[in-house]
């Protein structure tokens, strides 16, 4: 399939163009579900662009999204790997500061001298997880288990902060492998269903090997075919979410721009919980089979398992409950 090994959701905005859908008011059912509910992995291009997606959490319920530095690949499509990369950085800090729906997680190149200095640096200023994309055959250059990726993984490990790491495991999967075994502590969100879809035998091994492992259900670019996959065979998966329960995560992995309008993350995000909650739903006019998860179920990816996995990551000072 060609998002198994092609280019990471994160290469361009998945849901512009969503207007007609989007504009239709969320029903009362959806947004009850996403009450309180965690984002666990998007991106956004600039302030205003974080400022939408928050306001959109507002209005939605949803109590914290997570948002990853991304560089200027990521954002627009082109430029340089890793290019801007402490902008967005810097933006998502500052966006914490102001709003503690916003977890801010840094990405740092893990092939540079300097990486650890540069996590340790972001940290300080305010970072709450870490985001690698070395995982990416786009940006793959050594691996996994590199000793300078290594550091990383420990510091992460050693100050509680939470991963969202972007691995092709068809091809990396061994190396990443390594890294799990030997860094049991750090809590990695493996995004795309850790880019297995079509091998829920091999994620269940590994979630039974790796209690320190969760998969969030985003496709991000890919979405439409990977609410086809689901749908054309969701039973093994159904199956698999219903035995590792609290092992799943909520997200969509939209790169927010300013082609991406509150409508359009409205209907991203309805989408994604539809695939989870739903018999059958309906994204950019095409049709799908969901996975008809039980309300408790649902519930617990969008609330208690990012809590899980955040751990200190999801406890600010000003974090209150939902609905304030
Ligand atoms: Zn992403």
């Amino acid at each position: 399939m060609a998002w198994l090994i092609g280019l990471c959701g994160c290469a361009a905005s998945p849901v512009a163009g969503t207007a007609a859908e989007g504009s239709r008011r969320p029903a009362p059912s959806t947004m009850a579900l996403l009450r309180g509910a965690t984002s666990a992995h998007e991106h956004a291009r600039s302030a205003a662009d974080v400022e939408r997606l928050l306001a959109t959490a507002r209005r939605l319920g949803i109590e914290r999204v997570v948002i990853v530095g991304s560089d200027r690949r990521t954002l627009e499509g082109q430029g340089e790997l890793y290019g801007g990369l402490d902008h967005n950085n810097a933006l998502l800090v500052a966006a914490a500061g102001q709003d503690p729906r916003v977890i801010p997680f840094a990405a740092v190149d893990p092939t540079r001298p300097a990486a650890l200095a540069r996590l340790e640096h972001w940290i300080d200023r305010g970072a709450r997880g870490l985001k690698l994309y070395s995982g990416h055959a786009l940006f793959y250059r050594e691996p996994l288990d590199a000793p300078r990726a290594m550091a990383l993984y420990r510091l992460a490990e050693d100050r509680g902060l939470p991963l969202v790491f972007h691995v092709n495991t068809a091809r990396y999967g061994a190396e990443f492998e390594r890294v799990l075994q030997q860094h049991r502590d750090l809590r990695v969100n493996c995004p795309h269903f850790c880019l297995q879809l079509t091998r829920p035998d091999r994620l269940r091994r590994w979630l039974e090997r790796y209690p320190n492992l969760w998969l969030d259900v985003s496709f991000g670019f890919y979405v439409h075919q990977g609410f086809r996959l689901v749908s054309e065979d969701r039973g093994a998966l159904r199956r698999l979410i219903l035995r590792h329960a609290d092992r799943f995560l909520w997200s969509a992995d939209l790169v927010v721009d300013e082609t991406l309008d509150q409508a359009g993350i409205v209907a991203a995000w309805r989408a994604y919980l539809a695939m989870l909650a739903a018999r059958e739903f309906e994204h950019e006019g095409r049709r799908y089979h969901g996975l008809d998860l039980p309300p408790a179920v649902v519930r617990q990816i969008l609330v208690d398992n990012p809590r899980a996995w955040l751990g200190d990551a999801a406890k600010t000072k000003q974090n209150q409950p939902a609905g304030r």
